[in-house]
């Protein structure tokens, strides 16, 4: 099978130490769908940057290339916070303008990917109603992206409870693989779809306290258990297939693939 998209996971700086934890975390959620892990390679590239992407000019002020860093994309949540009044008031940055950001980023139209973005930074969010929201721990969208930050899962010592983290981790990959899509059995719609199948990670916790959720996915792993229900797996598999027959389409391979450009030229 060929590669359909890689799984890229980018980090503000400092929180490289967490990345392995980032990608067992992706790694597990992607076990759940042995079929299709292959075609979808993980890589973590951290404070990722190109070159030339931050410089200084002659004013000595530190110029960012659009779409060239991670530190850009965490400038412009800074800017746009301090225009809704959350930077540096609050400590927060906004989680809307890194959607949209990772949204029109032109690299991926030449490389199919999805991203996964940690920061350290408080994030809030915008209701679509116009409500700011006091806080978010991460919002991620299907067939796109994932943003998590760290700020909620690190104690008054500045330690973080890292099993808590990548259980937040691995519910928002699974919204980015559409496990608990919109009218699905067994779900329910509190700031977008949930499972409420009990001992699920996918289920809502709208208080931010995953630490109940984290004691049943590593419950259910030491007994050798996926850590999604069943329903979650069924419906990433669908996705899965949709994605699947999206790339079949854009490349023209169709479902039946009985003749091929070698016909005939073996004799
Ligand atoms: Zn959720
Ligand atoms: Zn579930």
């Amino acid at each position: 099978m060929p590669e359909m998209k890689k799984i890229f996971i980018l980090c503000e700086k400092g929180l490289e130490v967490l990345m392995p934890t980032v990608k067992s975390a992706v790694d597990d959620m992607m076990s759940c769908f042995p079929q299709h892990k292959a075609d979808y390679p993980v890589e973590v590239i951290g404070n990722w940057q190109s070159e030339g992407a931050v410089r200084q000019n002659s004013a000595g002020q530190i110029v960012y290339k659009p779409y060239e860093s991670v530190d850009w994309y965490l400038m412009r949540a800074r800017q746009k916070a301090m225009m809704e009044g959350r930077w540096p008031q609050r400590g927060q940055i906004s989680i809307d303008q890194l959607c949209a950001d990772l949204h029109s980023d032109p690299y991926r139209t030449q490389i199919p990917q999805w991203s996964v973005l940690i920061t350290k930074q408080d994030l809030y969010g915008t209701l679509s109603n116009g409500q700011k929201l006091n806080f978010c721990l991460g919002v991620s969208h299907e067939n796109e992206h994932s943003i998590i930050s760290t700020a909620r899962f690190v104690d008054r010592n500045g330690i973080l409870d890292t099993e808590e983290f990548k259980t937040v981790v691995m519910h928002e990959f699974g919204h980015l693989i559409g496990v608990t899509r919109e009218g699905r059995v067994h779900s329910n719609e509190q700031l977008g779809a949930h499972c409420t199948n009990e001992g699920c990670l996918m289920q809502q916790r709208l208080d931010g306290d995953y630490k109940e959720l984290t004691r049943a996915r590593l419950l259910r792993e030491s007994r050798g258990q996926t850590p999604i229900c069943g329903d979650c797996i069924t419906e990433g598999n669908k996705f899965f297939n949709r994605q699947r027959m999206a790339y079949n389409i854009t490349h023209g391979l169709g479902f039946n693939t009985g003749l091929d450009g070698n016909y005939g030229t073996t004799r």
